[in-house]
């Protein structure tokens, strides 16, 4: 289905609240998935006949198993104060993307059949029947949420309209209409280990194509090791790190990070992805099954830490539930946090000055910083409060001369999502990417207009893709976004000696 042509949102000088167009957003929705991915992933193939009592039956079980759940759908008290905090509705001026709006998609199918008042008066409370129509417009707009949590930030009492989407979504897929691009995705890293489907073998030259290029470049041996036995740090990345602009300099990075502190380390073939799409699916089952891949990696390859790179939503799954989903991991060094983060090894290491730098190497940009939003507000680093937000400030200012933040309003934790995120980045959904990018492009202008900045860095593979595109639609140029770790292997003195 070719994607239509769409209305390029104006760059303004500061981000403004729009007028509602209802609807506006009503006719995207993401291409489904087809039967041979949804079944191997334990789904429905298509829409089942009785959907809508498995439905309400899997909406029951969620609602005991998550607290959280119940509490957000029953203690809204319709305040508004998030409407105008989702970069969807900013770019879309859909009203059903206030998250507000997006939870009374939920709201109304939950007052329905699991409160008395919905039962017996639903006109009075809002609720609604589980219709075609209705779950057509949950495949729609809980597909338009990146699962960013911004607008839980703003919420008076918390609530979390990530989870509430989570949630439909796994609904959705348990009747048979799941997403093609998450669930396939899934399923490749099932059977192969990675987003990509890449192999072994593809993986083991592009590894060693990457040690040719760092050696031309710089003269020295700095090693990419795969399924290397008894490394110590066993690190895991997202598989666009392999190969993607410009999340390759940041692979390049860590590398030359653990080449000058001399600690060995590995990738490995079984578990060569960080992603963990599960979670955008809302299913434990699957987000558990991937953990558990790098469990196997890390006993089969007995090392004794775990490192990931950059990835946003991957550091939430591993700081938050790794342990949970695939531990404990009492066979690694205790001495070391588990997981780690490649920005604490590097942190750490630059504050023991086992790491030097010379900015000057990247005296030709002016740098600015995206909070990733899983980083921002799903995780922390360094064991200190607010470290997600300091720790890779404090290797940016460590290695660049010239650094900006952008506002306030639009870092930290009340980050812009990049609009690509929470499984979305996929062209069938492009209109709505690059309309979600508009408040951090608006965000990034300022900054660009005020300061000179040329180049914005980041941490999630996803943000680093979705700006690859989002740039150039808004008028910025392809290569200014870049991997924070590039800036790190930029400015790195590499003087340890050879082995
Ligand atoms: S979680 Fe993010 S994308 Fe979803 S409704 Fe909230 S602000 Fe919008
Ligand atoms: S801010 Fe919270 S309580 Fe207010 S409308 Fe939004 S979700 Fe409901």
């Amino acid at each position: 289905m070719a994607v239509k042509e769409f209305e390029k949102p104006t760059l303004k000088d500061y981000t403004s609240i729009p007028s509602v167009e209802k609807d506006a957003t009503s006719h995207l929705a993401p291409f489904k998935s087809k039967e041979e991915f949804q079944s191997s992933l334990g789904y429905p193939g298509e829409l089942v006949d009785n959907w809508q009592e498995i439905a309400l039956d899997k909406m029951g079980d969620l609602l005991k198993k998550y607290r959280s759940l119940r509490v957000y759908l029953d203690s809204c008290m319709q305040c508004g104060a998030c409407t105008d905090k989702c970069h969807y509705y900013l770019g879309t001026k859909d009203p059903n993307n206030m998250p507000v709006g997006r939870q009374n998609l939920m709201r109304g199918v939950y007052r329905r059949y699991f409160t008395l008042p919905g039962k017996y008066l639903p006109k009075l409370v809002g609720a609604v029947d589980f219709t075609k129509e209705v779950l057509d417009e949950w495949y729609s707009y809980y597909h338009q949420c990146s699962q960013c949590r911004r607008c839980a930030v703003f919420c008076p009492i918390g609530i979390d309209t990530a989870e509430i989407s989570m949630a439909a979504r796994e609904i959705m897929d348990s009747v048979g209409v799941g997403q093609k691009y998450c669930n396939e995705i899934i399923g490749k890293v099932h059977k192969i280990g990675n987003n990509l489907g890449l192999p072994e073998p593809a993986l083991a030259n592009t590894l060693e194509g990457l040690e040719e290029d760092v050696k031309d470049e710089i003269n020295i041996d700095v090693k990419f090791p795969l399924d290397v036995k008894d490394s110590d740090v066993l690190l895991i990345t997202p598989s666009a790190d392999f190969f993607a602009e410009p999340h390759v300099d940041g692979l390049i990075g860590y590398a030359k990070v653990f080449h000058q502190a001399g600690i060995s380390w590995t990738l490995s073939s079984h578990a060569s992805e960080a992603a963990n799409f599960g979670m955008f699916i809302g299913s434990y089952d699957n987000m558990r099954k991937l953990a558990l891949r790098i469990r196997e990696a890390a006993l089969e390859l007995n090392v004794k830490r775990i490192i990931f790179g950059e990835c946003g939503h991957a550091w939430r799954v591993a700081y938050s539930f790794l342990n949970t989903l695939a531990g404990p991991f009492d066979f690694l060094d205790s001495r070391y946090p588990v997981p780690q983060h490649i920005c604490e090894l590097t942190y750490d290491l630059m504050n023991r000055n086992v790491l030097k730098f010379d900015k000057s190497a990247n005296d030709d940009m002016t740098l600015t910083y995206h909070d990733s939003c899983n980083v921002a507000r799903a995780s922390n680093m360094g064991d200190i409060l607010g470290g997600q937000f300091s720790v890779p400030r404090d290797i940016i200012k460590a290695t660049v001369n010239n650094f900006y933040d952008m506002e306030e309003e639009s870092i930290k934790e009340k980050t812009y999502c990049c609009g690509g995120g929470g499984g979305l980045l996929t062209d069938d959904l492009i209109e709505l990417r690059m309309k979600g990018a508009l408040p951090r492009m608006e965000a990034l202008k300022r900054v660009v207009d005020d300061h000179g900045v040329t180049h914005m860095a980041a941490i999630c593979a996803i943000c680093k893709s979705q700006f690859s595109k989002a740039f150039q639609y808004y008028g910025f140029e392809l290569d200014q976004i870049i991997s924070l770790h590039q800036l790190v292997g930029n400015a790195l003195i590499m003087n340890k000696k050879e082995l």
